[in-house]
């Protein structure tokens, strides 16, 4: 009969540096964990280059992600939210996500900093979670600000009592992040003694800044990320090309 391969294999060299790192996350106190889309890939949620093929075919997403494209190309921006709803709505969260819940719960994690809008850590149980860019699982009115369901923006009617549009409650380009998420980011970054990022490449501003100021103010930083990221070099801790699912699977034994 054959042997199933088992699940988490290491090199040695990794599992040297994840025997260190579940030490340190017994000695801290205060451990901020940093997340972006490299987070939700192992729950099949489709980024933004799988959102370019079908449909897509000659769209930059990223340019219907903005201020711009909801001002002067409304219905393609409508399209290409509901896809992304859509496409949310057929995933969940992975074991990673409930991992990190389970650690919160257990006072092993403080606090969670997140780019993504997927709102997978909320589903997955964590609490205490900064979404720098917002979230897909509410909408708003641009005008006025009244908060709706995400499924109100999935319906025909997009137009608030006020008059104004409704519109997904993430932030596009062209917008400030939220204000109240940066402060409270800022803040557990500084009080971090050890800082994880988790799936970020860290190569948009504000992504880099939590990760350097934690630092600063003392924290270990540990970047665990399948490629290569430009502050790997100021890392206290690098692990490159594993995936967060089997690295958090392993930290939890
Ligand atoms: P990014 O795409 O720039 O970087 C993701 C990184 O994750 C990559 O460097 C990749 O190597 C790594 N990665 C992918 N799968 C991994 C895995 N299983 N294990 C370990 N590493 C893995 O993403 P970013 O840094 O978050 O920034 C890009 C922007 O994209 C953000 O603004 C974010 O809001 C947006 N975004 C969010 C989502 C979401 O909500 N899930 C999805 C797509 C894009």
């Amino acid at each position: 009969m054959k042997r199933r391969k088992q699940e988490n294999v290491f090199s040695n060299k990794v599992q040297e540096k994840l025997n260190l790192l579940k030490k340190w996350l017994k000695q801290a106190d205060q451990t901020v964990i940093f997340t972006g889309a490299g987070m939700s890939t192992e729950a099949g949620l489709p980024d933004f280059r799988s959102a370019s093929s079908g449909m897509w075919n000659n769209i930059n997403p990223l340019e219907l992600a903005s201020t711009e494209a909801m001002e002067h190309n409304r219905q393609q921006f409508i399209d290409f939210y509901r896809h992304r709803v859509e496409g949310l709505q057929s995933c969940q969260p992975h074991t990673g996500h409930r991992i990190l819940s389970k650690w919160e719960a257990a006072g092993k994690i403080q606090s969670i900093i997140t780019q993504n809008v997927d709102g997978f850590h909320h589903t997955a149980g964590n609490h205490r979670i900064e979404e720098l860019h917002g979230t897909l699982r509410s909408c708003h009115c641009h005008n006025c600000g009244r908060s709706y369901p995400i499924e109100r923006f999935m319906g025909e009617d997009l137009t608030c009592s006020c008059g104004g549009f409704i519109r997904p409650s993430v932030v596009l380009f062209g917008e400030s992040l939220p204000e109240k998420a940066l402060n409270q980011a800022a803040e557990e970054s500084e009080a971090a003694d050890l800082f994880i990022v988790l799936g970020s490449s860290l190569s948009v501003s504000p992504a880099n800044y939590f990760p350097i100021e934690a630092k600063r103010n003392g924290a270990k930083l540990v970047i665990i990320n399948k490629e290569e990221t430009a502050l790997d070099p100021e890392a206290d801790l690098v692990i490159n090309g594993e995936k967060i699912g089997s690295i958090l699977r392993e930290l939890d034994n």
